[in-house]
């Protein structure tokens, strides 16, 4: 079949003498504006605004990327790769309600703009599509592969999925039933008892080992080369694992790690091990379940060798919500006080989550996504007060991968009355889950093309973003921060945080919204 042109052109260049472009890069000196607080003597705060001068250097080139997916066959993999098939040959297909082509909604790179500036002479808005304000990987182009457990290929795994269109499904088949996961590794202690009859497709050994690191290695390599890539990112999108113990000599520390992998210790899941495996390939590894694959010592290796690393949990429905929305009230000055969360679904995810100990990670990655917010008005709350917060996910196979989302939020308003919001949201859980994997592979390959360095220092190097990929907060459900760093939570401030950060990439001041042209005249 014929694909979609997908060469990027550049829709704009950048007017400033910051800013120089060669064929290879594009080059910014930016004034990084901030603003530092001291608690002075006589207890009132002095704010002292602050510039940092920051040099910014973007590899134009993009590279033919391939995105491996752990969890491959299920419900997100199978949707995912169906959905950039049918993207990548323009798809069309019938419904009840009429043909619908291939489309990429629900992604921000690809379904949404930003605003450029404002017409010279016109003094309108101009926005640009979000892809294009760095030179991108079109998800079209990206090369899919992976590993799972179960050795069903992609068209059956398709099928048992239940998600897509019989219709857009035929279209596909033929290509998918051609792919086949890798076997991958299975230590049945991490995930639901329940899971255990798909394990037909495993690498031998059922704890961690060197031998498992290595392997995975090897298929990195291999998919490297026999698709002549020059970059692969990896994705977990298998089950939620349960939590392993952060234990002191056995997962605290780089070297500890590699140790308690070389013993086969227990406390060691398989995530962490692919994460392992990436970090020492080099490839940006990005954690899309709830479990803590990032274990300190994982971060720490992550360090040593200035690989990527992002997480944790996609950020889809029902959380989603909740970071815009409890922005929203606390931000209104509106008192919320409790939240109640309850969600049933039908799929293998669900499935897998009625099972406690792996129901605990995905509790605990759902409730703390309003702390930050909370504790940042200390006008309504006290020190240390919260929202209550309680969450539910309950196991409904009728209703398969369209899950329900129930929430109750409660709110006390202006003198002792109270506001309830009920929401319910619902929508296949992988048609929204898809649109992220591509987010998150196309922004980690973008941030492996960004370097900087101090722009007052002579002679300083340009070295890479930390490790951990606290850019991708958007599409996260908690948040993956450099040690001892903040986390955010809000969906709005972490929308800004990218694009203001890709914007000083190329030069461009962060988006204020004080539009001034307008109201001083
Ligand atoms: P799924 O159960 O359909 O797919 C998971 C796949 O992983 C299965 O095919 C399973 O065989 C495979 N697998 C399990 N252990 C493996 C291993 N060690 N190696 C390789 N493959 C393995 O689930 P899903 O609906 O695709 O969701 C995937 C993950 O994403 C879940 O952890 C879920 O909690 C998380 N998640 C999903 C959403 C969403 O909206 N869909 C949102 C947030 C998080």
């Amino acid at each position: 079949g014929s694909s979609a042109a997908t060469t990027t052109q550049e829709v704009f260049t950048v007017n400033s003498p910051n800013v120089t472009y060669t064929d290879a890069e594009i080059r910014s000196k930016y004034t990084y504006r901030t603003t530092k607080v001291e608690a002075g003597a006589d207890g009132k705060f002095v704010a002292t605004p602050t510039e940092t001068l920051y040099d910014f250097k973007v590899e134009r080139k993009v590279p033919k990327t391939g995105m491996m997916l752990v969890g491959w066959g299920g419900n997100n993999g199978t949707t995912v790769t169906a959905g950039i098939i049918a993207n990548r040959r323009n798809m069309v297909w019938e419904t009840k309600e009429g043909p619908r082509e291939a489309n990429y909604y629900g992604s921000v790179v690809m379904g949404s703009t930003m605003k450029l500036g404002t017409d010279a002479k016109t003094s309108r808005e101009i926005n640009i599509p979000f892809s294009q304000v760095l030179p991108m990987v079109h998800p079209n182009d990206l090369v899919i592969g992976g590993w799972d457990i179960s050795k069903m290929n992609m068209a059956d795994a398709m099928d048992r999925a239940q998600v897509l269109e019989p219709t857009l499904k035929a279209q596909v088949k033929k290509e998918m039933a051609s792919m086949v996961p890798l076997p991958s590794i299975y230590y049945p202690d991490f995930i639901a008892a329940n899971q255990e009859d798909r394990a037909d497709n495993v690498i031998e050994g059922s704890k961690a080992s060197m031998a498992h690191v290595e392997h995975l290695r090897k298929d990195i390599r291999d998919f490297k080369a026999n698709n002549g890539l020059d970059k692969v990112i990896v994705m977990w999108t298998a089950n939620t694992e349960r939590y392993a113990s952060v234990l002191e000599g056995v997962n605290d520390t780089a070297d500890n790690i590699l140790k308690s992998i070389e013993q086969g210790h227990e406390e060691v899941s398989p995530s962490s091990v692919f994460a392992v495996a990436c970090i020492l390939e080099g490839a940006p590894f990005i954690n899309g379940s709830p479990q803590n694959t990032f274990v300190p010592g994982v971060i720490e290796l992550a360090e040593k060798h200035n690989a990527f690393i992002g997480g944790d949990d996609f950020k889809s429905g029902q959380t989603k919500m909740k970071s815009a929305l409890v922005d929203f009230l606390i931000n209104a000055g509106i008192k919320l006080t409790s939240i109640a969360s309850y969600n049933h679904l039908g799929n293998n995810d669900g499935k897998n989550l009625s099972s406690q100990k792996q129901f605990r990670s995905k509790e605990i990655s759902k409730s703390n996504v309003v702390d930050d917010m909370v504790e940042a008005n200390h006008v309504l709350y006290k020190k240390d007060e919260h929202p209550d917060h309680c969450v539910v996910i309950k196991y409904m196979p009728a209703v398969a991968d369209n899950k329900r989302a129930l929430d109750e939020y409660y709110a006390e308003i202006f003198m002792g009355g109270h506001q309830t919001i009920s929401l319910f949201n619902i929508c296949e859980d992988s048609l929204l889950a898809s649109p992220l994997i591509i987010d998150l592979v196309v922004l980690a390959e973008m941030m492996t093309r960004i370097q900087w360095k101090d722009g007052s220092a002579e002679g300083a190097d340009y070295k890479s973003f930390h490790s951990v990929l606290s850019v991708l907060s958007y599409m996260l459900k908690a948040p993956l921060t450099p040690p001892g760093t903040p986390v955010v939570n809000s969906l709005a401030k972490q929308r800004a945080a990218l694009t203001n950060i890709f914007r000083a990439c190329v030069g461009l001041e962060p988006e204020s919204d004080m539009t001034l042209e307008h109201k001083l005249f």
